[in-house]
């Protein structure tokens, strides 16, 4: 810990960095991804403070409108679309992501029976994969496809779509390559960027 402290404590050395941030945001972007600490979207994308508006839950799950109410993560859906106007929203599910490895091995998580409910009320049934192979690619690309298909449960996202003032996409991050892929609907297949 205290190598981060002694980060954020120089961080803050240069405040006429941060000075027109007391202005307001406008990021361009609604980023929802996994809460998993190889997951950085800043540094995926290189965006500086103010351009990415983040929402991370556990497995990049976004519950379906009106699931649970009140619920943080619509706050922040709604927020982002409606009040910031984002144009794009990006949903980054990622390798090795150990949400959705305990969906596919069907994982006993009664230890942790926070994470066994929010798994179980927010999730869908995993696509088919091997369970094997430490990166559960094709249920991770499924997973996010499934968030996306959510996504549009909600309706400030609905009336963004429809008026042609946002934009979706799902991406594919491997936390042991760095490599981002994206979902092309022409393929619909998961691509290199
Ligand atoms: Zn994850």
């Amino acid at each position: 810990m205290q190598p981060l402290i002694d980060n954020a404590r120089a961080y803050g050395q240069r405040p006429e960095e941060f000075a027109g941030h007391a202005q307001g945001q406008s990021p361009e972007v609604l980023f929802i991804t996994c809460s998993d600490s190889r997951v950085v979207p800043a540094l995926i994308t290189g965006a500086r403070p103010g351009r990415l508006f983040e929402l991370r839950t556990a497995g990049n799950i976004v519950p379906a409108y009106g699931a649970q109410s009140p619920s943080g993560e619509a706050a922040t859906i709604e927020y982002a679309v409606q009040v910031l106007g984002v144009a794009d929203i990006v949903v980054c599910g990622h390798s090795h992501c150990g949400a959705v490895g305990a969906l596919v091995r069907g994982d006993d998580l009664s230890a942790v029976p926070a994470v066994r409910d929010w798994l179980a009320h927010a999730a869908d049934e995993p696509k088919p994969c091997d369970p094997a192979d430490p990166t559960v690619v094709d249920a991770v690309q499924g997973h996010v496809l499934a968030q996306l298909q959510r996504l549009r449960s909600y309706p400030c996202v609905q009336r963004g779509l429809a008026e042609g003032r946002l934009r979706m996409h799902g991406w594919y991050y491997e936390v042991h390559t760095g490599a981002v892929r994206a979902h092309r609907a022409d393929t619909d297949a998961f691509e290199t960027l």
